[in-house]
């Protein structure tokens, strides 16, 4: 496979370090609030990387951390704390907080198809692992005590910027107007390991630790998280871009100087979701959850499907009229699914392996997903048996996870009850499509035949014809097409 490696900024070949394991790391949600869809836009796009990596025969491992604690409003470390935020804001504990919205990201992985990693570990689990870190970085001269907390020395780096060509002095970026600047810090670039002074009073959680009573940093999660199930090496680690300055290079800067040596290969990093009018975030205009979608009647799957038709390294545009469409492409697909039946026919595998070849070729090619839905198109117009074509489909869906084989079964199981109300009689579409107004004037028409009313029948013929569609009578049935 080929990857772009947000840390050499260019397209590489994908190399695993063991023969036998793949590790793969994935910043978690800050459970202080409902999940952004634009937040699971990066979720559905690793979810994608995990299983067409697996589809490959790679053992992949993938660990991910929820951040219960320490996640300030601002990224470098500034602001209010988020889980107290929402606690404050909910009246709720901070572990009432945390408990309720990881149970809620879930539920919405799961509207999504996006599978549970093999290790979620909870930020506050893993305290031990942190002060153990932070620990040898004091040891080794690159974090220092100041004003009550533990900083990492970003001076004691050869390279501290990795994902950018940053200058100390470009550091407004990441940092909110109007917080304040933490004259503790020796360099504008230095982070928090560990809190000890807390800036709040009623912080909830709060541990023992040789520098005092306090709670870790956010970008100290990361790294202590994934090398407790991980070890001294990852593969990929994957976030959204948000992420990649400054909580990844912060990750980096510490791991690497815990460890000694180079600690992660691959970097991946999806693109915003944007609306028409910019940046998609929680103050302007609608909170756009799963739920929300769900509520305004779109299937959770026809986004998954919009997230697929791009690239993840593209900014994607949200608005409505763009998941409408989405939404008519996916009920299309399902309906061109249905209208292939299993009839128990020997597999083509000469077709397996020519269409496999291009789905492959389009996800290994820096994982581009609108490519394998074309390859998925393909699936349905190729010249092989209909048992060959649903099985291709079953093992492209098993990556794209649109439940194309599930939704299919249902729709035909429902045509199978409507034929069964209808008598001998079915309505079908050559591509599969379905529109109840010209259903309904087929069977009025089949009335009409019925009833020996003929010159009805026919004018129904032909006022469908005026209208640009054309019906062809089967046996126990009409097909018809737009032409
Ligand atoms: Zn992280």
């Amino acid at each position: 496979m080929k990857i772009y490696n947000s840390a050499s900024r260019k397209v590489e070949d994908f190399v695993p370090n063991h023969p036998d394991i793949l590790k793969m790391y994935t910043c978690g949600p800050t459970v202080y609030h409902f999940a952004h869809i634009g937040n699971l836009r990066s979720y559905i796009m690793e979810d994608v990387l995990e299983k067409y990596l697996r589809f490959s025969g790679y053992n992949v491992k993938r660990v991910m951390n929820i951040t219960d604690v320490g996640h300030l409003t601002s990224d470098a470390d500034e602001g209010e704390d988020k889980m107290l935020k929402g606690a404050k804001r909910e009246h709720k504990s901070v572990m009432e907080i945390a408990k309720f919205y990881t149970d809620a990201f879930f539920s919405d992985c799961a509207k999504l198809n996006i599978k549970t990693p093999d290790v979620v570990e909870p930020a506050t689990n893993c305290i031990d692992d942190y002060i153990r870190i932070i620990t040898k970085l004091m040891d080794t001269g690159y974090a220092y005590f100041a004003g009550g907390n533990v900083y990492f020395d970003t001076s004691k780096l050869e390279r501290y910027y990795i994902f950018n060509d940053y200058t100390e002095d470009d550091l407004a970026v990441g940092v909110r107007e109007g917080v304040e600047e933490d004259t503790n810090k020796r360099n504008k670039n230095d982070f928090v390991l560990w809190f000890t002074k807390s800036k709040f009073e009623d912080q909830a959680l709060k541990w023992d630790s040789p520098w005092g009573t306090g709670y870790p940093g956010w970008h100290i999660e990361c790294s202590g998280i994934s090398m407790k199930h991980l070890g001294d090496d990852l593969d990929i680690h994957c976030g959204g871009i948000d992420n990649a300055f400054p909580h990844h290079t912060n990750e980096i800067a510490q791991s690497e100087s815990y460890l000694g040596h180079k600690w992660c290969n691959y970097w991946m990093h999806v693109h915003h979701l944007n609306t028409n009018d910019g940046k998609m975030s929680k103050s302007s205009g609608e909170f756009l959850t799963v739920p929300l979608l769900e509520e305004k009647g779109y299937d959770p799957l026809a986004y998954r499907l919009f997230c697929l038709q791009s690239h993840y390294r593209k900014s994607l545009v949200f608005n409505w009229e763009n998941l409408d469409n989405a939404m008519k492409t996916y009920n299309k697909l399902i309906g061109r699914v249905a209208a292939l039946t299993p009839k128990g026919e020997a597999v083509d595998e000469e077709a397996v392996t020519a269409l496999k070849q291009r789905f492959d070729n389009a996800l290994g090619s820096d994982l581009n997903t609108s490519l394998a839905i074309t390859a998925l198109y393909d699936v349905l117009k190729y010249d092989t048996n209909e048992d060959t074509k649903l099985k291709v489909i079953a093992d492209f869906d098993y990556v794209l996870g649109l439940d194309l084989i599930k939704k299919a079964d249902a729709k035909r199981e429902t045509e199978k009850k409507q034929k069964a109300v209808e008598g001998e009689f079915t309505v079908i579409a050559e591509d599969g499509s379905s529109d109840p107004q010209i259903e309904e004037k087929i069977l009025a028409r089949q009335a009409a035949k019925k009833a020996k009313d003929f010159a009805s029948a026919d004018a129904i013929r032909n006022e469908l014809k005026a209208a640009g569609i054309e019906l062809t009578d089967i046996p126990h049935g009409v097909k018809w097409k737009k032409i």
